[in-house]
């Protein structure tokens, strides 16, 4: 393969082949440059793009754009190009891009101290959990650094839970059809979608599936874990679910099923957990999404829009479920004083900006015009969600995938997140305006219009 590189790394080199057999022609200073060089021509943003494969595995299928700054909710590729981004790093950046007030507090903390180890105390951390314990049913946080770490506390804290508090010899714990919880060993299993496990086997033990929102599968589950003929006592560690899943299509948890789980658990003393990764920090209109059922768990975990984009996780759970002694778990960067004052930036602005508020608002600006949308194009069943996390179903007569969806929107300058194949979610910042949702709608109006035509004539 002979491609033209930037200028910055000059002349006819060939890049590295695909069985690494010309590496030694390209050195690691070149290839440097010709992944971060700015791209003049198409030629070289391909060029690039194939430097960046050479050296990053490839876990993920890219769109062929390459981001070069954000301001508001705004995203500019490095052909300057402006994107409206209603994906917002996949629900995350809840204040936008390069917000001035979380850059600051950023800044202000990197220029002090950004990392001391949780041997010592770290008071941007004590106010941190202070505030999140103030917004919810929780009294204690356990800090870390994504949303599959925070599931990972969690399932080890129903397990030492079960077997310390309950006497459970060989705990269980139940999570949901269509569920996404993350990509570590734990958290695949207790994912209920087998491609996300596929081909990682064996999994791990203790876990079982419920269909989600059925209470009679729930209640037989239950019943499952006290051995056959549902006579003996229960293995019940924890039942897990996200009040609406995200991945799994935006579907919110109905009231009689989250409250059917709370009633086993208060039944069994088993812990209900809530995953908020994605629901969490206000996306749904409430500051957490089981506020939208009226039930409270004695565990959730958060992630994503907590630290607006700077990466970091939380696990918060009740003083019946404050289990943990010092060495039973940690994390090295768990709410270091970078994270966490990232953290209290993001709780700041919340307070000062009225950010729920306008999540309800332009929820409701939203589903009218999505509603709208249907009503005219024929494309959608539904429009379904929470606040600032919306799905579309696609109709099976629509003729195009969510993939397809999100790439005409991406085309006409708006960025969104397919969840699951017939499914459009849109996450867009919680700091949304107005007139910022009326133009998505109008893209999102256009990118139908071309996918329908495009259909048309296939
Ligand atoms: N849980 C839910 C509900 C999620 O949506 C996600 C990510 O999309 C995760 C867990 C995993 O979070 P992370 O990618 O930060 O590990």
């Amino acid at each position: 393969m002979l491609l033209t590189l930037s200028p910055l790394v000059s002349v006819g080199l060939s890049l590295p082949s695909m069985d690494g057999s010309m590496r030694s022609r390209v050195s690691p200073s070149m290839m440097a440059a010709t992944i971060s060089a700015p791209a003049s021509t198409a030629d070289d943003a391909e060029a690039q793009r194939a430097a960046f494969d050479e050296v990053v595995m490839g876990t993920y299928g890219r769109f062929k754009m390459t981001i070069a700054r954000g301001k508001g909710c705004y995203l500019y590729d490095t052909d300057g190009v402006e994107y409206l981004d209603f994906a917002a790093g996949i629900s995350t950046c809840c204040l936008g891009h390069a917000d001035p007030a979380l850059a600051e507090a950023v800044y202000k903390q990197m220029r002090t101290v950004h990392h001391v180890s949780n041997l010592y105390y770290i008071p941007q951390q004590g106010e941190l959990a202070r505030r999140l314990v103030a917004s919810s049913c929780a009294d204690k946080v356990f800090f870390c650094n994504s949303g599959a770490e925070a599931n990972e506390a969690a399932i080890k804290l129903a397990r030492k839970h079960a077997t310390q508090e309950l006497g459970i010899e060989k705990p269980v714990i139940l999570t949901m059809t269509n569920s996404f919880h993350g990509r570590t060993m734990a958290t695949i299993t207790a994912t209920g979608q087998p491609k996300y496990q596929k081909g990682f086997g064996p999994l791990l033990p203790g876990f079982d599936y419920v269909t989600y929102n059925d209470v009679e599968d729930l209640r037989a589950a239950v019943r499952r874990t006290r051995g056959l003929f549902g006579l003996g006592k229960s293995r019940l560690a924890a039942i897990m679910l996200e009040p609406l899943q995200g991945e799994g299509g935006i579907t919110p948890a109905t009231a009689e099923f989250i409250a059917e789980a709370r009633k086993l658990c208060d039944e069994t003393g088993a812990l209900l957990m809530c995953d908020e990764v994605q629901t969490g920090m206000g996306r749904s209109g409430t500051m957490w999404g089981h506020m939208q059922l009226g039930v409270e768990p004695d565990v959730f975990t958060t992630a994503k829009a907590l630290g607006g984009g700077v990466p970091i996780g939380a696990m918060l759970c009740k003083a019946r479920a404050d289990i943990f002694q010092p060495g039973d778990h940690a994390s090295t960067f768990g709410g270091n004083p970078l994270a966490s004052a990232a953290g209290n930036a993001v709780l700041d602005a919340y307070d000062e900006r009225g950010v729920l508020e306008n999540v309800r608002q332009r929820s409701v600006q939203l589903k009218a015009g999505l509603q709208d949308i249907a009503d005219s194009t024929g494309a959608i069943t539904e429009v379904r969600g929470w606040g600032l996390i919306l799905g579309m179903q696609l109709s099976d007569a629509c003729g195009f995938t969510a993939a397809q969806l999100c790439a005409a929107c991406l085309e006409g300058g708006l960025l969104t997140v397919p969840a699951g194949t017939t499914v459009l979610r849109l996450v867009p910042p919680l700091v949304v305006s107005e007139a910022e949702a009326s133009e998505a709608l109008d893209k999102l109006r256009a990118a139908i219009a071309s996918c329908s035509a495009k259909h048309a004539q296939s």
